[in-house]
């Protein structure tokens, strides 16, 4: 697995066991700078995340990279700008560590609060058919999608509307992680048939984000002889994946055809209308009544994800509340930065170097001669974004990478475009990247 590979795996990983402020604080700015045999070192912007990272979450980070590597590391830090000077250590109350979610359903996920559009609406109407006929109509029900886009909640509003009817119901909710651990904790004492009753005992079965058992031989093995004893028994399962079971690497066969047994379905990120509806039903949530046009100018101002909506609504809504601000279309637009009508502002240099930071590169490599493998993406995503949202002209965008021609950036840009459509990694790495230099 190369390094860029490897700090996605991660971040997807850690994302689900923090709440998404920390994430975004302390994870989301940081990138791998080598893993050389045991030795792991991340790169951070300031000495700040640097010193919170390893007081509050080195134990965490190391657990989550053994298991993404099946072996025991060890993580250190370099603070990027100042990569030679010693580090300054900032005061900080030390916080319990935050604790893994349990395998116990959020009841907070239901079907009833999950907005419904276009990008969604055949997963709900499938996830409805299996809550209320569990075990017979689709088993199992394959959902596959991007990061963020409603996965996990569809798949806990099945368990939750299951456990409503039938409160007797064993539902084990079970992110992939904890199934490879049980399994391997299990070899390890020699309780494999403690193992097969937990999860063979299941009514349902929710397996969440299985792409994590990628060339995971002994787990895809066991999990196999699971899913066909549930199967036999008539015992629902659901499973998510961020891709579809064919565009997962070092999958068994006879599990895809498995997965294929069933009804597999696939969520995409959503429109503008079911952002709008998505906020509204987010702020109604939180107690507070956005106007239409606030919700429309929230929406229209990110096109990703349904966790960066939400994140980028709380973010607004505590503003408001700390300033004691109406949640007017103009406070909103000036806490995004833009005026009503116009589109958040973005400058070239922001775009180019929030790609060299992501990926971890000088920018010489990236406007420079050099053609290695690894170019190829950050400078097509820069050309597509320029292109795309800053509208500079072709032209214009091949002089600012070093004098590439214009046909070069053109059918990059068309690239890129069916890419990001196509190709979940393409299309995860791009929202990052978004995000990214929304950020800074
Ligand atoms: P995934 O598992 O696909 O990465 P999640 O299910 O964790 O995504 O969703 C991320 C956040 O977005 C959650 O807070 C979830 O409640 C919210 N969300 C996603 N889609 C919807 C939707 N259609 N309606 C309401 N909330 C949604
Ligand atoms: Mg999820």
């Amino acid at each position: 697995m190369d390094n860029l590979r490897l700090w996605h795996k991660f971040l997807q990983t850690i994302k689900e066991q923090l709440d998404s402020g920390s994430f975004r604080t302390y994870f989301m700015p940081v990138t791998l700078k080598s893993n050389d045999e045991e030795k792991i070192v991340l790169s951070t912007p300031t000495a700040f995340i640097q010193a919170n990272l390893s007081q509050k979450y080195l134990p965490l980070i190391e657990a989550t990279f053994e298991k993404l590597l099946d072996k025991k590391v060890s993580v250190s830090f370099i603070v990027k700008e100042t990569e030679d000077k010693p580090r300054e250590e900032e005061a900080d109350f030390f916080q319990a560590m935050p604790q893994s979610r349990t395998s116990s359903l959020n009841p907070k996920y239901t079907l009833e609060n999950f907005v419904v559009g276009p990008s969604n609406n055949v997963a709900y109407a499938a996830a409805q058919a299996v809550a209320s006929n569990p075990g017979t109509s689709y088993n199992p029900l394959f959902l596959y999608g991007g990061t963020g886009v409603g996965k996990t909640h569809l798949m806990l509003g099945i368990g939750n509307a299951i456990l409503k009817k039938k409160p007797e119901a064993k539902i084990n909710y079970c992110p992939s992680e904890k199934f490879m651990n049980d399994y391997v904790e299990a070899i390890k004492t020699n309780r494999m048939g403690d193992l097969r009753k937990k999860y063979r005992a299941a009514d349902v079965l929710l397996i969440d984000d299985i792409q994590f058992f990628s060339g995971r031989e002994g787990t895809q093995e066991e999990f196999f002889h699971t899913f066909n004893e549930l199967q036999s028994r008539n015992s629902q399962m659901v499973i998510t994946s961020d891709r579809s079971p064919n565009e997962i690497e070092k999958i068994e066969d006879r599990l895809k055809s498995r997965f294929a047994g069933g009804l597999m379905l696939d969520i995409q990120l959503p429109d503008f209308d079911t952002r709008v509806a998505i906020l509204k039903a987010k702020s109604a949530e939180s107690g507070v009544d956005l106007p239409e046009d606030s919700l429309k100018l929230i929406a229209s101002s990110l096109d990703s994800n349904t966790r960066e909506l939400e994140g980028k609504l709380t973010q607004i809504l505590q503003v408001l509340k700390l300033k004691n601000l109406e949640p007017s279309i103009e406070n909103i637009s000036q806490f995004l930065g833009s005026s009503p009508n116009k589109p958040l502002v973005l400058d070239q240099k922001k775009v180019l170097h929030s790609i060299c930071s992501y990926f971890d590169l000088n920018m010489k490599d990236l406007t420079g001669p050099k053609r290695q493998k690894e170019l190829v993406l950050p400078r097509h995503l820069a050309m597509y974004i320029l292109s795309e949202e800053l509208k500079l002209t072709v032209e214009r965008i091949g002089s600012l990478l070093g004098g590439r021609d214009h046909t070069t950036v053109m059918h990059a840009r068309d690239k890129m475009k069916k890419l990001i459509q196509n190709d979940r990694e393409v299309q995860r790495i791009f929202i990052e990247v978004r995000q990214k230099i929304s950020t800074v």
